[in-house]
């Protein structure tokens, strides 16, 4: 049978009502999946742990009821907005970790199905987030959903062993230093350094005649919480594989980081090393364990002997033309060009004209309104900057920040913007206008400033205004590096009173590891979730995602903002999933600060 885990999530304590004995409806429901006229109304109570599924108790439970599996539903113990099916025997389900699996087959659940389902869950062994969790005999839930079995296990966290941690290096063998080396644990392929050395090395020797490729899987973050972590590095090694199939045109090979690779290829024409490229990744386009999961790739190729350049700016080259392909789902083979270049030059520039442009006041704030999804009313806002370049072209943040981000000078940047968004609250203030919330985005490198602390709270108390009404943004992915640091500085902003949301959520890879332990206030869904979960052939998965999301971070009393809300049928999916707080398009645009005044403050 084929299981597919979606994700990982906590369960806290809850409570399972079940039908006591085993009738007509209870065998309907397990042939079907119709749900037993007794359990309906308490379907989808609050949107969370409230379907109806066939449970297999543990040992103790069975005693208790004496049944081995049960029809019911559950609940949290603890809220009170749920009417309780009191008319029902009920036992307590105790706190878990769980994984949600969908098996994605032609099915009819009947009681076969539910042994093989029970069996499988026994014998599986899976390899988790931290690579070391694995199945304990545990409590089981199947639900049917449309064509879908989901099953629900209940998994234990263990220990690594550390026996394989061995930290004597005498006892190393030199080959296996040198695997070590040049070697990539996942893949057990080469890693970036043993490509770095080939290509200083052709440099040295002036070899010029060959290609250097560049890409990466798009939405790679996907697969890992779509499927799981091992569904996801056996993508990786497929790539791998794939290299080597290929050697009658590719020289070397090597995955570089997370989901990069790096070829040296042989030196051919524009339109054969694309038709290679192009089947190349083709065969590598299709995820085994779900055929019809399509992989796409981003890609940029550099022709060295065009470039002549050294091996670390033949990298950059070839990252930078990787990084000119979009989201849009195919695979993008992009050739470095003169173009890409005058980009980079682009870059140079704003660099060099930004400390003029500070002065000369071209950075102004739009202000994009957070809705309460329930009243439509405004909740607070976002502030998003713009650049009036030379007060003749208003440039949004994609056309300037990325090269900002390179060498920090995005903190300038972010300050601006702070000192312009408690300049407005300090006026609303004085002119009695309504004030909220306002989020400022806070870039990764502005994190790894020592003072930062200090420094934005210097900035805000030099206009008097409330630290509650400041809110900082941070994205997932600048998160992921010294975590332990980060959480400091997010606890002492918190100390402050300032507000903590974590912007982008889902983007990175790290997202449901990340939720547990950062201190938050406001969780922003990313739009790519958003995009989804009104499209009929995703919304099913999509749903189950957010609808877990949603419910852990309201366990954890964060609030949840879906961002790049555009439609209606959005909101309605997100306001039946439990969603609080909308930022989208379908309200209201980022608006001129005056607009903004107009439109919310009168
Ligand atoms: P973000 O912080 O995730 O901001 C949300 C972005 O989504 C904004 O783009 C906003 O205009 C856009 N958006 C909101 N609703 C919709 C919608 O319904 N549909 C669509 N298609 N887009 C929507 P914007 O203003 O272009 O900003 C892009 C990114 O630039 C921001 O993403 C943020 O990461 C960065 N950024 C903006 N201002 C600043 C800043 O002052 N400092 C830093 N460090 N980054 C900033
Ligand atoms: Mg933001
Ligand atoms: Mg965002």
């Amino acid at each position: 049978m084929k299981v597919t885990a979606i994700l990982n999530v906590h369960r806290p304590e809850r409570i399972l009502y079940y039908l006591p004995q085993k009738n007509e409806e209870v065998n309907r429901y397990i042939s079907s999946g119709e749900c037993p006229e007794q359990l309906k109304k308490y379907l989808y109570a609050f949107g969370t742990y409230d379907e109806v599924g066939v449970f297999y108790l543990p040992k103790d439970l069975q005693q208790k009821t004496g049944m081995e599996y049960v029809v019911g539903i559950e609940f949290r113990m603890d809220d009170p907005r749920v009417e309780l099916p009191a008319e029902l025997p009920y036992v307590v389900l105790p706190e878990c970790d769980i994984v949600i699996q969908d098996v994605s087959y032609e099915y009819q659940l009947n009681e076969e199905l539910l042994e093989e389902i029970i069996d499988c869950v026994r014998n599986i062994k899976i390899v988790g987030h931290d690579e070391y969790r694995y199945v304990e005999e545990g409590l089981v839930a199947a639900f049917s959903a449309k064509d879908k079995l989901r099953v629900l296990y209940e998994i234990e966290a263990v220990d690594a062993d550390s026996t394989c941690l061995n930290p004597d290096v005498s006892a190393f063998t030199k080959e296996e230093l040198h695997f070590k080396a040049y070697h990539e644990a996942i893949t057990g392929y080469y890693n970036w350094t043993w490509m770095w050395d080939r290509l200083t090395c052709y440099y040295r020797e002036g070899v010029k005649d060959y290609g250097f490729v560049h890409f990466d899987i798009k939405d790679f973050k996907m697969i890992n919480e779509l499927y799981n972590h091992q569904v996801a590095n056996e993508v990786l090694i497929r790539v791998t594989e794939n290299i080597e199939a290929h050697k009658d045109w590719i020289y070397f090979g090597a995955r570089c980081d997370n989901d990069n690779f790096a070829l040296m290829i042989k030196d051919m024409p524009e339109h054969e090393t694309r038709e290679k490229l192009e089947k190349f990744f083709d065969e590598i386009s299709r995820l085994e364990h779900d055929p019809s999961y399509r992989i796409y790739y981003r890609c940029g190729v550099v022709n060295m002997r065009t470039s002549m350049n050294t091996g670390e700016i033949v990298a950059d080259c070839a990252k930078l033309a990787q990084s000119m392909g979009t989201g849009i789902n195919n695979t993008e083979i992009m050739f470095y060009t003169n173009e890409m270049h005058e980009d980079m030059l682009w870059g140079k520039h704003l660099k060099a004209y930004l400390d003029t442009a500070i002065q000369a006041n071209e950075f102004m704030i739009y202000l994009q309104p957070k809705m309460d999804i329930h009243n439509e009313r405004i909740c607070g806002a976002e502030a998003l900057v713009r650049w009036n370049y030379k007060h003749r072209e208003l440039l949004a943040p994609f056309r300037f920040i990325p090269y900002f981000e390179t060498d920090g000078s995005i903190m300038k940047v972010d300050d601006v913007v702070l000192h312009r968004v408690c300049a407005k609250l300090k006026e609303w203030k004085e002119k009695g206008m309504p004030l909220y919330p306002i989020s400022v985005n806070l870039s990764q490198k502005h994190l790894e400033q020592p003072r930062l602390v200090s420094h934005l709270t210097g900035i805000v108390d030099s206009y008097g205004v409330d630290h509650a009404l400041i809110e900082f943004e941070l994205t997932e992915s600048a998160t992921v590096n010294n975590q332990k640091y980060l959480v400091f500085v997010m606890d002492e902003l918190r100390k402050r009173g300032f507000r903590i949301s974590m912007d982008d959520f889902g983007t990175g890879y790290s997202s449901f590891a990340l939720l547990n332990e950062m201190p938050l206030d406001t969780l922003k869904i990313d739009k790519s979730f958003v995009d989804l979960i009104a499209i009929e052939e995703e919304s099913n998965k999509i749903q189950i995602i957010l609808r877990h999301i949603i419910s852990m971070a309201r366990e954890m009393g964060v609030n949840c903002v879906a961002e790049g809300t555009e439609e209606f049928a959005q909101i309605l999916a997100l306001r039946e999933l439990g969603c609080e707080i909308v930022q989208g398009y379908y309200y209201s645009k980022p608006l001129p600060v005056r607009e903004f005044e107009e439109k919310y403050l009168k």
